[in-house]
């Protein structure tokens, strides 16, 4: 195995001509109950974090994350040691100079830059 894809099915609006899988977050504890919940899936797959290459965090929104959220998601990142390309996608219109600075922190290397009805 050599990508990860790590799916945020949250947005701030729905457009009705999306397919991908999403949802408007009712509330702050649906978007940490499904971070923990990908973090408990992520590490059924820990004999396979050294072979992973590519990281790319899509949606959904994820820049809808609020800084802290964006943390907990970064840090369960943190133990893949070989990626070469980490591309998160971003809504400017939900992008932050503080968040901005996580990603760059967090090892992003690439961005996919989309305005997004939101
Ligand atoms: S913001 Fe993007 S992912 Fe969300 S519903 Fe609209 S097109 Fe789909």
């Amino acid at each position: 195995m050599r990508g990860l894809y790590i799916h945020i099915p949250f947005c701030k609006k729905i457009c009705n001509y999306c397919d991908f899988t999403k949802r408007v977050p009712k509330d702050k504890s649906m978007i940490d109950e499904y971070l923990l919940h990908l973090k408990e899936e992520l590490l059924t797959y820990k004999k396979y974090f050294d072979s992973i290459k590519t990281i790319y965090i899509g949606g959904g929104t994820p820049t809808l994350l609020d800084i802290d959220e964006l943390k907990v998601l970064f840090d369960m990142l943190k133990d893949f040691k070989n990626i070469e390309e980490f591309t998160i996608e971003i809504n400017p219109e939900t992008l932050t100079k503080e968040k901005a600075l996580l990603i760059k922190e967090a090892g992003v290397n690439r961005c996919s830059i989309g305005v997004k009805s939101l």
